[in-house]
């Protein structure tokens, strides 16, 4: 029986939901130098658009030479205080800040969503929890610092750090960035991405209401410019990156002649093995989160999608039906699944690797989902078949909801293929078999791999690369390392 809905019938009048309702935002941002919001000694200011409308949200500053002088002098004062306050004080504020911005999380995650694009339920029931977990796990280490560092000794911070963080997600990453720092007794001087400053500058008023000592984390707002000054600033003893890898590699240079610690978070390539012995729609599924979350805008996203040669054709037909019922478009919709790409260059480099695949000769796919909005900028799930291992798309990172299938047909085989890479980051296994598994784990050359799962992440947990993905750990006890003098 079919339910119709009488002609005189009022429309369905849904209540708005709890994310709609926007935040305030200032339609200027200063820099945040030792505990006040200031305004930029270089006079610049950069637009910042939501990417789901092209609407400038805000204008934040842009950091020149004198500001980010200012805000490492303000990290250098504050270091030794800092670091010198008992591990159970410093713990004090890293709880604070966790509450707080779960205390925020509504906020903070529609400032994520309206600054980067990304769909609210990622940005409510990810980023932000995630971010706030950062926070509580590593409230926990200040004062166990000693049992972090092998052969014991009580371990010292590493001094001033510069953190230059990219925009896919921007809470996220400054939390990854902030919270073992501090739980070390370091103090910062942190750089958001030019498109995704916001919610970074938003934690920046949290670390003020809990009263952080001025100048323990100071942000400068900017684009590569800014990012080059921090990373050429001799006041630094360490600078940690996360990034594209050819950004990565000139700041490696950049570092190269100064006795400066360095992290390396960078590009890549994940392979994603399903064997034919694996659940395959539970397998269909990790696919589809291991691309289309974040629009594919995630350093380790599945996009190489590697699947044995006798189960290929179930599992094309099976992905392309899932991806047919992926929606995309607006990110303030907790419908959506996919949402605005975060700007028109990186829209242009997806749609031109897609163009490069369809010369070589890959097949492409493109997922139905309606009528793409005719603001902002946009980019229908794809996948391409038929590529072969030298293909463009097989090799370089697109960063964008674009999924490469190939197939293997022996262990050796997959193994072979998925470590054909200058990148290796992540990878992930799909199968029943719990030696083939471990065997297979084994021998891939990732830092990180998942078995039948994907993008799985634990404050605990540590995370980094091999080869050109970089070098350098984030999350758990080797996460500590990187910020001990040990
Ligand atoms: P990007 O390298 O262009 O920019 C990252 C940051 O560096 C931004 O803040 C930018 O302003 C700054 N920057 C740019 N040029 C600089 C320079 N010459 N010197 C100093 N700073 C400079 O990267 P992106 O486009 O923002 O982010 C996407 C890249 O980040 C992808 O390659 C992705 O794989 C990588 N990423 C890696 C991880 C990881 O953990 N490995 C996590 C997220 C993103």
């Amino acid at each position: 029986m079919t339910l119709r809905t009488p002609p005189s019938a009022p429309a369905w009048d849904y209540a708005p939901a709890p994310e709609s309702f926007r935040p305030e935002i200032a339609e200027q941002h200063g820099l945040f130098i030792d505990g006040k919001f200031v305004k930029p000694r270089s006079g610049k200011f950069m637009k910042v658009i939501n990417p789901a409308t092209e609407e400038v949200l805000t204008r934040v500053a842009e950091a020149g030479k004198a500001d980010v002088a200012a805000a490492v002098e303000a990290a250098t004062k504050a270091q030794r205080k800092w670091s010198r306050l008992p591990g159970k004080e410093r713990a004090k504020y890293l709880f604070r800040i966790a509450r707080r911005m779960q205390e925020r999380a509504r906020e903070l995650a529609v400032l994520e969503t309206l600054n980067n694009g990304k769909p609210i339920k990622e940005s409510r029931d990810g980023d932000v929890p995630e971010s706030a977990k950062h926070f509580f796990h590593h409230a926990g280490w200040c004062d166990k610092l000693r049992y972090a560092v092998p052969g014991g000794g009580e371990p010292g911070p590493v001094g001033v750090c510069g953190q230059i963080i990219p925009w896919n997600f921007p809470l996220m990453m400054a939390a990854w960035k902030l919270a073992p720092a501090l739980a070390c007794g370091n103090t910062c001087v942190l750089k958001p991405a030019e498109t995704t400053p916001l919610t970074a500058l938003r934690l920046a008023e949290i670390l003020q209401e809990v009263d952080l000592p001025p100048g323990v984390v100071n942000v400068v707002t900017g684009g590569p410019e800014t990012g080059k000054l921090v990373a050429g600033h001799a006041g630094f003893h360490k600078i940690a990156f996360t990034g594209s890898t050819e950004v990565g590699k000139a700041i490696v240079k950049a570092c190269a002649a100064r006795p400066v610690r360095l992290t390396m978070e960078l590009g890549g390539k994940g392979a994603h093995l399903v064997f034919a012995d694996a659940a395959i729609d539970q397998a269909v599924e990790g696919a589809v989160q291991g691309i289309f979350y974040n629009q594919g805008q995630v350093c380790c996203a599945g996009s190489r999608l590697l699947v044995e040669e006798s189960v290929a054709e179930e599992f094309r037909a099976k992905l392309l039906q899932r991806m047919s019922s992926l929606r995309v478009g607006d990110p303030m919709d907790k419908n959506t699944d996919v949402g605005a790409i975060n700007s028109a260059s990186q829209r242009d480099r997806i749609q031109g690797y897609v163009q490069i695949a369809r010369k070589e000769g890959a097949e492409v796919l493109e997922s139905g989902c309606g009528t793409l909005p005719t603001k902002g900028f946009w980019c229908r799930p794809t996948a391409l078949a038929g590529v072969q291992p030298s293909h463009t798309v097989a090799r370089e990172e697109i960063f964008g909801p674009v999924v490469a299938l190939m197939t293997f047909r022996t262990v050796d085989e997959a193994v072979a293929r998925a470590n054909d890479s200058a990148y290796g980051l992540s990878a992930g296994i799909w199968t029943e078999k719990s030696a083939k598994m471990f065997e297979v784990a084994r021998r891939l050359r990732a830092g990180v791999v998942w078995c039948n799962g994907f993008n799985l992440f634990d404050a605990a947990s540590p995370f980094g690369g091999v080869k050109e993905s970089g070098f350098g750990r984030e999350g758990g006890r080797h996460g500590l390392l990187e910020y001990l003098a040990h």
